[in-house]
């Protein structure tokens, strides 16, 4: 489910960075500023296939509730990234997430990533662990970001009433939860008809558990661009890891697509191999593939 992208006042700025982007022009002197300022590395190993993996986290590395976390799994990928940074011999594994940058950062220390940068907030940010450096994608305007507040604000009204919380930690998306599942789907219409109405340039898409409200330009795929071009990754030396449509980002970028077993059937669909276990156990399964 998706919106028109007709932006209120001072969007147009943006969509002229946007398109600036996309076409190209001033992508690379951006990407090398970027690398330069963000102290990033060139990352590549001896490994006959990958230089890193890109994984999702929610349904991947932890369980989709609120449950507490596969500490052995993620343990044993942990060794296997401190190994992949020391020893070069192995494809890194860094973050590709919908998940605010406070919790992927937390993560990806826990995770022993100290060179590869990673998505955070479906896009809007890159975040450079070893430097702890944090870059929101320029193509979001001031006016992008006071959109996402009015929006907020408004669903917050009409929606807080009934119980419908905001994901804490967004900086420009709103992510809206609700004990029942089937209540967010309910109102997902009115809140795409709002959205439109109001010239508010984002997209409505529901999660398991959550309504995502994302600024209609900015989304995993284009964290991923920026994170390619500012590391020189290529696709071809990258595999990728999910558990949902929204995951198609990660696998239109990478040579080599992986499902832990408890993912969507309609991503299973499109990967080029299904994990026996699920998530961080599956994740580490996928790891020995490699
Ligand atoms: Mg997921």
């Amino acid at each position: 489910m998706t919106l028109g992208c007709h932006g209120a006042g001072g969007v147009a700025g943006g969509k002229r960075v946007v398109e600036r982007w996309r076409e190209g022009r001033g992508a690379e002197k951006y990407s090398h500023t970027y690398a330069r300022r963000m102290k990033i590395e060139p990352f590549r190993t001896t490994h006959a296939r990958f230089d890193a993996v890109l994984c999702d986290i929610d349904g991947c590395l932890t369980p989709e509730s609120s449950t507490p976390l596969d500490l052995h799994a993620l343990g044993i990928i942990a060794e296997h990234n401190r190994r992949a940074q020391r020893d070069r011999d192995r494809p890194l594994l860094t973050l590709c997430t919908g998940r605010p940058q406070p919790f992927a950062e937390a993560l990806t220390r826990l995770l022993a990533n100290v060179t590869l940068p990673l998505v955070a907030e479906n896009g809007v940010w890159l975040y450079q662990p070893g430097a702890n450096l944090y870059e929101m994608d320029p193509a979001i305007t001031r006016e992008h970001r006071a959109a996402v507040r009015e929006a907020a604000a408004w669903l917050e009204s009409n929606f807080g009433p009934h119980g419908v919380t905001q994901q804490p930690g967004k900086s420009a998306s709103v992510s809206l939860y609700h004990p029942e599942p089937a209540y967010l789907r309910e109102i997902c219409p009115a809140i795409e008809a709002q959205f439109a109405q109001a010239h508010w340039p984002m997209r409505v898409s529901m999660t398991w558990f959550y309504i995502n409200c994302d600024l209609k330009h900015i989304s995993k795929a284009s964290g991923l661009k920026r994170l390619l071009a500012t590391t020189g990754l290529s696709r071809e030396r990258c595999a990728g890891i999910g558990d949902t449509p929204s995951d198609q980002a990660i696998r239109d970028n990478v040579a080599f697509f992986a499902c832990p077993a408890n993912a969507d059937e309609r991503i299973k669909a499109v990967a080029d191999f299904v994990a026996g276990g699920s998530e961080a156990a599956g994740v580490v399964e996928i790891l020995g593939r490699l």
